[in-house]
Order: structure tokens, then sequence, then C-alpha cells
């Protein structure tokens, strides 16, 4: 099975309601599809998301990186050849790790179909079912208090709360998430590297002597300064969740080295895909670090890998992978079957994408 030729494509999807964090406001999901083609007649599906605040990626630069400097690479590489194949992309151009993750995903799934095996099985086999969180997007109090009570009525007992536009502000919004969704409800915390050191260090300690039972906060400060992230972890009870501090393997080992964090947060957008994320779980194995999977406002598509991904791995225990319940419409046809908060993998070869509508191929 050879690769003949790699298609991109547009697809945009409507949210529910827009999605706002302290990076960015987005009204629409939209998506860079890759349809990896081969001799044999099978096609790979992948997407690239591009997010840029956090991987500095367009469509313009996902499209350049792919057509100029991917596709001369992959040409004629065999499938069967996953190895091969992987370090040709690997090598091919250095960042741009969601227009690698496109292709990248797309070559694992072929790889599933020419050897009939669903991907979570080939990556580790542990489990058929994940559960994943809501993103509660940064808004007033009151709106964010009205959106807990539609996601718990939705059947999602876990919150991940959008934080980090306004210190004093933040500590409200947390409030008023914790007094909607009751005792039970898991509230975890993401400021999205809004806060300095200080404003961490004492949001967080108003909040664990509230006893607003916090599970954890994810990415306090600003990606780069893992000092700062140690010295929030040093400083406060609550559990540290590391996102877009790590993107490679070796981020997390430096993160692991340091303590920085308690636990890792894995998006193949941020990764370039599955044979990265692998050894960030490899890794945190090693040094019994758990992992969160988790993804960026992407469609079902890039979604069924990261859900096959969290899936295969033991040491991946919890899951932000939440896109597809934004989203008014889903235009995937197969992928990882989707019931309120479960994600649930088939034993379709590969990925199991079947078909993808609406999409605007270039
Ligand atoms: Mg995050």
């Amino acid at each position: 099975m050879k690769i003949t030729n790699i298609k991109t494509g547009v697809i945009s999807i409507p949210l529910i309601t827009p999605f706002k964090t302290a990076l960015r406001t987005i009204n629409s999901i939209g998506s860079m599809v890759v349809a990896v083609e081969t001799d044999t007649g099978a096609v790979g599906f992948g997407e690239a998301h591009p997010t840029g605040p956090i991987t500095g990626e367009s469509m313009g630069s996902v499209r350049g990186a792919i057509h100029e400097f991917i596709v001369p690479k992959l040409k004629d590489k065999d499938i069967a050849s996953l190895e091969d194949t992987l370090n040709s992309l690997d090598h091919a151009l250095v960042k741009n790790t969601s227009a690698k993750a496109a292709v990248e995903i797309a070559v694992f799934d072929l790889f599933g179909k020419l050897y009939r095996i669903p991907l979570y099985r080939m990556l580790g086999g542990f489990r058929q079912k994940v559960e994943t969180d809501l993103t509660i997007s940064v808004n007033s109090p009151e709106e964010m208090a009205d959106d807990t009570r539609t996601a718990i009525n939705r059947g999602f007992r876990i919150l991940k709360v959008k934080v980090g536009l306004d210190p004093e502000l933040d500590i409200r919004r947390i409030r008023a998430v914790r007094d909607a969704a009751g005792p039970h409800a898991v509230i975890r915390v993401d400021a999205n590297q809004g806060w300095s050191v200080r404003d961490a260090v004492r949001i967080m300690k108003t909040l664990e002597q509230a006893q607003l039972n916090i599970e954890l906060v994810e990415q306090p400060v600003v990606a780069h300064d893992f000092a700062g992230l140690k010295e929030v972890k040093d400083r406060i009870d609550t559990p540290i969740l590391a996102d877009e501090a790590v993107f490679s393997p070796l981020d997390a080992q430096t993160i692991i080295d340091m303590r920085a964090a308690d636990f890792i947060n894995i998006k193949l957008m941020k990764t370039g895909g599955l044979r990265s994320a692998l050894r960030i779980c490899a890794l945190a194995e090693m040094h019994g670090v758990e992992c969160f999977m988790g993804c960026m406002m992407e469609s079902r598509l890039s979604v069924t890998a990261a859900a096959h991904l969290a899936c295969a791995r033991s040491i991946i225990t919890r899951c932000d992978l939440d896109s597809p319940a934004l989203c008014k419409t889903d235009p995937i046809q197969g992928g990882v079957e989707i019931d309120g908060p479960w994600l649930k993998v088939t034993e379709a070869p590969g990925l199991g994408i079947e078909s993808i509508d609406g999409v605007i191929w270039d």
C-alpha cells in the first residue's frame, strides 16, 4: 500500500454557543481535512485544527506545510513501513505540529486498514470508552452558572471552567459554577496562561480556603515559564495540569524532571501526532505521571484519533475531548461514537471514518 497523493480541504462546523478562553473567542470550528490516497484505493483521513495563539499555525500555513514539504517526502512511501514513513514525515519540516498531526493520523488510519485492526487495539487496547468533561466558556458569572446547569442537564458530571481574564472576577466565576453544579460535580479550572504566579497562588488559595473542591488547575501561567509553573505547584495544594507548556516529549521530560506539574495534557495538535504522544505516554508511565487526553477545537475526525489513543493507554486517566459536544452539526460519518460525556471506539479498522460531508477540497 503506497501513498500516491495527499488531498487537503476545509470543513466548517457551527458551534452551539461561542467558545471563549483567555486566549480567543470562536463561533465555528474551521479545520483542514486531509485524505491520504494510496495505490490500493484505500484512503486515510486526518484533520488539522490550526490554533494560531497556541501552535502558531493557520489554515494557510497548514496547507503550505503539507503541499510544499510533506507531500514530496511521503509520495510513494509504503504504509507497511510505518516507521520509515513516520521518520520521513518528522524530517519533512520542524514545528507545524497540527499539519504533521493531520497527515500522521491519516497514515495510522491506513496502517490500521492495511492490517484490519482498530487504532486503539494497535496502540494497546486498554479500554473501549472514555468520559470527557465539558467546557464552560469564560463569560459573566451569571452566564457561566446558566451554562453549568445546561451541561449538568446534558449528563456531564465533569466541568472544565475557563478563566484567566480577570483575577477578581475569576474567583466569582468559579464560585458561580460550583454553586450551579452542586457538590458532586468534578470541577477543573483552566486559566490558559492568563494569570501571573502571584495571581495564581492567591486565587487558588482563596478557592482552597472556600473549600470549592477544585480537582486541578490547568496552565495557570504563561507556557514558557516552567519555573513559574513549579512555583505555583509548590505554593498551593490543588494539583497542576501542564497544557500549553508541553508540546514535545522533551517538554514533558523537562516538566517531569523539574516536578513542575502533577499531570500532562497531551493533544495531537501539539505533539504533531500519535508517535510523539506515545513517547510522552511512555515517559509519563516511567515516572508515574498521569496524563490527560485533550483536543483543540477539532471535529469528531481527529477527536476519533485522540479517543483511540486514550482508550489504548492506561496512563491516560482523564479526557478533555468535548469539542464535538460543542458543535451544532456533525459532518463526520463513522469514527468514535459519542453519547453525552462518553466516547466509545468501534472495532472498524483504523479510525473507522467512512466519509466527511461538506468538505471544500483545495
Ligand atoms: Mg488547556
